[in-house]
Order: structure tokens, then C-alpha cells, then sequence
């Protein structure tokens, strides 16, 4: 096995040894297999190449301190990804192949899930292609679902730390789009305005509600949070956010375990000093404390630009704690991956 560096673990593709792959062809899926190749063989037709056919997931395997390996919710995963295959006509992958997939794809390369303790998890990508010889703007007649895993690390070495974010002019996804779905072309939208606002020394940019850009929606590639004066925990509600499985899950924490007023609505820019905090948060970001807001000639700072605020912290140290195994988790959220 390759030596891993597990405390200098970035976010970046490293090849494990195994990843799952199946094909579906004249109306059905193939058993699915392990394999050690990480090269896809596909049509120059694809019409994933061509027209964006194409949708992903994330999630993370985490390491217990018994040695065990959780992971976080991922039916959620598998009915979000059959969401998104479904808004592009492809076919969909079924839940429990989906679970399998990934339960085999953790087993088989345990050894590179970072140890208890070291912040770092396995994060796995599940990706459905359309594949075949085509060109027409049509459906694929073929479909590959891979899903791969790399070792990746903690997002904040040495604590949590807020950053900044700036406002962006540009939309992520339009009113009745795609943005509710995971999908390739979202992503290829968000580079340029991701790129211009990091070359400006912020973290990501913030998108607006693409109808009246009036209202937060998404932070980069991230969900939004915020906590008022008055402690409710708010994050913005809309037809083109992606819903986050992590953003769920910490509206769901911040009523039952924080006694918070947990709501979905309205976050309007005008309205940012009713927050005393605010975050990101996804399963690559898990909480990112968001120190201010950069729009216009405005720059807006919620608890502070250096220190994390204490709520924020609280919904951390919960969220991780479940994920880890070391909180008592909800109902059905924990699903051991390797025993
Ligand atoms: C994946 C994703 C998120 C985070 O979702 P999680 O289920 O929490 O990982 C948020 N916003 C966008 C645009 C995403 O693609």
C-alpha cells in the first residue's frame, strides 16, 4: 500500500485501488463489479460528453474509534442522485444497488480510510454517465454508475475558522432550472465566478436568488446558514438550491438536540443583521463558519472574522460527533459500512 501522510491530506484525487462499475444497456443494469481500473472506456458519442448528461453524489466513510467505518445518511444519497437522473431522463440506479456499491467500494479499500482522530474521512463520488454512440440532444441508450474513493482531509486543520465570501453578480442556476439537482452543468457554470471571487482573496462566492437577486441561496458549491439574535436557525428555501443532506440534517439538530427554532425561508441581503452567525455547509465544507460578506462596497461581519461562533461550534461538534460515532445518532442515519 502506498504511504498515506494521513495529517497532510488535502482535497485532491488520489487512485485507491478499487472502484465499483456497472452498465445498464436495453433497459437493465449489469451485476456490477470491482475493478482495478481507474480509465473509462466510453463512446465519443456520450452524450455526458456532449450535452451534460451526466449527475454525481458525495459522501464520506468515517473511521470510529472502535475501528469500525460509519457512513452518514447514505440513502439520502441514493434518492437524490435517482432525483437527478430522473430530471435528465436517465435511468436511475436502485437504492440498494446504490448502498451496496458504495458499502463494496469501502470495504474494499479500508485501509485508506484515515484513522479516528486524524479529522480525515474516505469520500466517495458515485457518478452516473450516459453513455453509447450518439449525437442527437436526446437521451443515452447506455448509462455506466461508478462510484470511486479517495482519503481526503480535514477542511480545517487546527479548528474551525471563518472565512470570507463575496456576493456574485452571476447566477449558479436559473428559477425553474437545474439548481435542485446534482448535476455536471451547474458546475461548470460556477467555475468562472468561483475562480474570479477566490483571485479576489475570498473563500467562494455567494449566489442569489436568480428571480430577484434579492435573497441568499447557495455558498459556492455549499448550503447556507444562519442563526438570528433571536435563535433561529434559518436557511434559504427556493426551487433552485441543491438540498443538502448535511443542511437537513442540521436543521434537524439545531431543533432536537440545540432547542433552536429551526426554519426554511426567506434569507434577504437586506436582512443580514438579523444574524448573529452564519455558515456553509455540505459534506465536503461539513460547517464552514462564514466570517463576513463581501457585496457591493458593503463588507458585512457576523460574529467575527477570526473566531467561530458558539452555536456554530455546538452544530459542529454534534454533526461530527454522529458521523464519527462517538454522539448518539437519530434513527437510521449511521449505517455501518465495515463492522
Ligand atoms: C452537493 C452540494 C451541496 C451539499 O450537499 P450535501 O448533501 O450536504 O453534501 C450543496 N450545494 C450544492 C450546489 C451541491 O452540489
Amino acid at each position: 500500500m502506498t504511504q498515506i501522510d494521513w495529517d497532510n491530506l488535502g482535497f485532491s484525487y488520489i487512485k485507491t485501488p478499487f472502484r465499483y462499475i456497472s452498465h445498464w444497456k436495453n433497459g437493465s443494469w449489469d451485476e456490477g463489479r470491482l475493478t482495478e481500473d481507474n480509465q473509462l472506456h466510453i463512446s465519443e458519442g456520450s452524450p455526458a460528453l456532449h450535452y451534460g448528461q451526466q449527475c454525481f453524489e458525495g459522501l464520506k466513510a468515517y473511521r470510529c474509534k472502535d475501528g469500525s467505518i460509519n457512513l452518514f445518511r447514505v440513502q439520502e444519497n441514493a434518492k437524490r442522485m435517482n432525483r437527478s437522473a430522473s430530471r435528465l431522463m436517465m435511468a436511475n440506479v436502485p437504492e440498494e444497488k446504490f448502498v451496496d456499491a458504495v458499502k463494496q467500494v469501502v470495504t474494499a479499500n479500508k485501509d485508506y480510510v484515515p484513522p479516528y482522530g486524524s479529522g480525515g474521512t474516505l469520500y466517495l463520488r458515485p457518478l452516473l454517465i450516459g453513455v453509447g454512440d450518439s449525437i442527437g440532444v436526446q437521451p443515452a441508450d447506455e448509462y455506466i454508475f461508478t462510484v470511486f474513493c479517495m482519503p481526503v482531509g480535514a477542511y480545517f486543520k487546527g479548528g474551525l475558522k471563518p472565512t470570507n465570501f463575496i456576493i456574485s453578480d452571476y447566477d449558479r442556476a436559473a428559477p425553474q432550472g437545474t439548481g435542485a439537482v446534482k448535476v455536471g452543468g451547474n458546475y461548470a457554470a460556477s467555475i468562472l465566478p468561483g475562480e474570479d471571487a477566490k483571485a479576489r482573496s475570498f473563500s467562494d462566492c455567494i449566489y442569489l436568488d436568480p428571480a430577484t437577486h434579492t435573497k441568499i441561496e447557495e455558498v459556492g458549491s455549499a448550503n447556507f446558514f444562519g442563526i438570528t439574535y433571536d435563535d433561529e436557525f434559518i436557511t434559504p428555501i427556493s426551487p433552485s438550491i441543491l438540498p443538502s443532506i448535511t443542511k437537513y440534517s442540521l436543521l434537524y439538530l439545531a431543533e432536537n438536540r440545540l432547542g433552536l427554532k429551526a426554519i426554511e425561508g426567506d434569507v434577504y441581503l437586506s436582512e443580514l443583521d438579523r444574524y448573529k452567525e452564519a455558515g456553509a455547509c455540505g459534506t465536503a465544507a461539513v460547517i464552514s463558519p462564514i466570517g463576513g460578506i463581501q457585496y457591493g462596497d458593503t463588507f458585512h461581519v457576523f460574529h467575527s472574522e477570526t473566531e467561530v461562533g458558539p452555536i456554530t461550534k455546538k452544530l459542529y461538534d454534534e454533526l461530527t460527533g454522529i458521523q464519527f460515532g462517538d454522539v448518539a445518532a437519530p434513527e437510521g442515519w449511521i449505517m455501518k459500512a465495515v463492522q
